[in-house]
């Protein structure tokens, strides 16, 4: 089906007088609220349930809100659980996974630049929102359930009683109020609950954006066209487009994400130390930064200023929260609890926990259940999972200008974005307490694993900054069975834990082997057979005593070098393993990886190479 822009896909039913009572009410409906309140319902169908959201009528296409991009857990949340499947798979993008261009010669020529990203879509399905149509989309099948959505609905007030909270909010210029057994602040960055009971923190990350949707889209890959070597890269031409792009540069990086409805949506997320916010806050600023540090775009941009669609900007957007989820029925989901930057998109993935754990302590207070040791796992749980992805992006805008540790970054990151927490929630476990108190231990190593590991790259970016040969990153097998991990077949808990433990000891075996590449910046490496622990690694030789590096159980260099073969090719081509992974190695390869994806499995997306509905060919 093609959507037309401007067109109102959605029929929005008559409004109806709130009741005066519900058993829930979601403030906010955008993203977490609408797809909250179809989770609950689905969950327990006789749950009554009021969104209150002060928008009138549907949402606008394309130009309107950030949040377009999805990685596995979101993906995971919106077409399994929230059962938005069809609708994404037949009118949004299916995407190319991620991809990241670090900078290379004034970002002059995109063929010249360092690629990191898949040659072919990734067997787990993830997708590009045009967020208007998703909301709408959302709405309809909110409102199919049962859902009271009442728009033009601003809160004002809300009171935290006994039985009943009470919620005060102006429509059609008269102030209303309701009351509820519990209340899901979903109202975004307006955060309506944290400011009330002042829950906001800082999160020690102070980055601004700034961003427009450009009409009729933009195939960046026509910049390389011309080179037979780049283009072959890929499996088909004309699907880099349909990633989620990173242009990156010294305390920046540039998204860049093509929307079904046509449109491609451009943003810059710049660290103020380096690149100040009055250099990004007006259009036409915007437009000189981007013709200073990233030209090629900038080129494509300004023949077509007519077809920008909008400007919107956000100045330093990331905070934390002291607490989402309380026995006194209130709770807060999605940016209305925390958010940390959207370098890897895990805005989603966040609405998904936050929903998912609140849908299970609501239902199981509505059915007479006792909820507190729920909703103490669950605070700490989202802390600790927000604390994992904060610590991707803490000071490390500075190591987005250097191509040569940012091969070691990104590779890390995109073993772990596919691992622990989220194959245990794309495998829905997160809320069944037996199985997690099994797999707590080892989902928190892999937290701690990354913390330390960004240490180390934080640390390495101050000893060695250079470029890197402008390759396409080779995969090797235990990379691809992070991805792999994520399609296979569970039988039971035991075959899940033992798919965390290989992971877990896959993470450790990495982390050393990194370090043995960045190490060798130290006028004296540690020796290649003595053991290693992982948990410790630092390049501070004065510290590794003291830090425990030679702590046991440890595992050598060269142990952790013979596990993940393949990693020094990230440095040097010569070292990559030929043609993909062997099959069978680490999990064996993706579909798609070293030979074509089976039919149906990892493909090319509906309509067999072309353009999603919408999208100009
Ligand atoms: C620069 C940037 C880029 C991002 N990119 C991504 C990305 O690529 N992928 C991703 O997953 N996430 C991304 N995010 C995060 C993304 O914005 C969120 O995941 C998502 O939009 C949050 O949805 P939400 O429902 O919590 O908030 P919103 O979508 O903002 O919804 C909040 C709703 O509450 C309503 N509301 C507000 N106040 C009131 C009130 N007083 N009364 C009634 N209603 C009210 C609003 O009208 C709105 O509809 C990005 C964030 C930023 C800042």
């Amino acid at each position: 089906m093609s959507i037309e822009r401007g067109q109102s896909i959605v029929e929005f039913a008559a409004v109806r007088p709130p009741q005066e009572h519900y058993d829930v009410a979601i403030l906010g409906g955008g993203l977490a609220g609408l797809t909250l309140a179809i989770q609950l319902k689905q969950t327990r169908p006789q749950t009554s349930v009021v969104v209150l959201e002060k928008r009138e009528g549907p949402a606008p296409l394309a130009a309107f809100k950030v949040g377009e991009s999805t990685v596995p857990s979101g993906a995971h949340y919106f077409t399994e659980v929230v059962g938005m499947k069809e609708h994404l798979l037949a009118e949004q993008v299916r995407k190319c996974g991620l991809r990241y261009f670090p900078t290379a010669n004034g970002n002059q020529d995109i063929t010249k630049r360092v690629e990191m990203g898949p040659p072919i879509y990734p067997p787990h399905d993830n997708f590009q929102l045009d967020r208007g149509l998703f909301e709408n989309k959302l709405a309809a099948r909110a409102r199919s359930l049962g859902v009271d959505i009442q728009q033009g609905a601003r809160v004002r007030e809300i009171e935290l009683g006994g039985e009943r909270h009470r919620v005060t909010f102006e429509q059609f210029d008269e102030e209303t109020a309701l009351t509820a057994r519990w209340i899901v602040d979903a109202a975004g960055r307006a955060s309506i609950m944290k400011r009330k009971l002042d829950l906001a923190t800082d999160c020690g990350h102070h980055i601004n954006s700034a961003w427009f949707r450009l009409g009729g889209g933009l195939d960046f890959e026509e910049w390389g066209a011309d080179d037979a070597e780049w283009m072959a890269r890929m499996s088909e031409p004309g699907i880099r487009r349909y990633s989620t792009n990173h242009l990156m540069g010294e305390g920046y990086w540039v998204w860049l994400i093509q929307l079904a409805t046509g449109p491609i949506s451009i943003g810059v997320c710049a660290d103020p130390r380096f690149h100040p916010y009055e250099e990004i806050n007006e259009l036409d600023r915007l437009l000189g930064w981007l013709r200073k540090h990233e030209p090629q775009l900038a080129a494509s941009v300004e023949q077509r200023q007519e077809d920008i669609e909008d400007f919107l900007r956000v100045r330093d957007f990331a905070y934390g929260v002291k607490q989402a989820f309380s026995t006194d029925r209130w709770a807060l989901v999605g940016e209305a609890a925390a958010f940390a930057d959207p370098f890897y998109s895990p805005g989603s993935d966040f609405i998904g926990y936050s929903n998912t754990f609140t849908t299970d302590l609501v239902t199981r207070d509505l059915d007479g259940e006792e909820i507190g040791e729920r909703a103490g796992y669950y605070n700490d749980l989202y802390q600790r999972l927000f604390e994992h992805v904060m610590s991707r992006y803490r000071d490390s805008y500075p190591v987005f200008g250097n191509p040569w540790v940012m091969c070691g970054f990104l590779t890390w990151d995109f073993y772990i974005n596919h691992v622990g927490a989220v194959l245990l929630f794309t495998q829905n476990r997160l809320t069944d307490f037996d199985f997690m108190q099994r797999a707590d231990e080892d989902m928190g190593r892999v937290f701690k694993l990354n913390i330390n590991m960004h240490k180390l790259f934080r640390e390495w970016h101050e000893l060695e900054r250079k470029p890197r040969v402008p390759e396409m990153l080779a995969t090797f097998p235990v990379l691809v069975s992070g991805l792999v991990g994520l399609v296979k077949d569970y039988p039971d808990d035991e075959a899940l834990l033992e798919e965390l433990r290989t992971q877990v000891r896959n993470a450790e075996a990495m982390a050393v082997a990194i370090f043995n590449q960045a190490a060798k910046v130290l006028p004296e490496p540690p020796p290649a057979d003595r053991p290693i622990n992982p948990y410790a690694v630092g390049l501070d030789p004065e510290k590794w005593e003291a830090d425990g590096l030679f702590e046991s159980p440890g595992i050598t260099i060269e142990q952790a070098r013979a596990a993940i073969v393949g990693l020094d090719g990230l440095w040097d081509s010569s070292l990559a393993l030929a043609g993909g992974p062997p099959p069978g190695v680490g999990g064996g390869p993706p579909p798609g990886i070293a030979g074509g994806p089976p039919p149906g499995v990892g493909g090319p997306p509906p309509g067999a190479g072309g353009p999603p509905p919408g999208v100009a060919g």
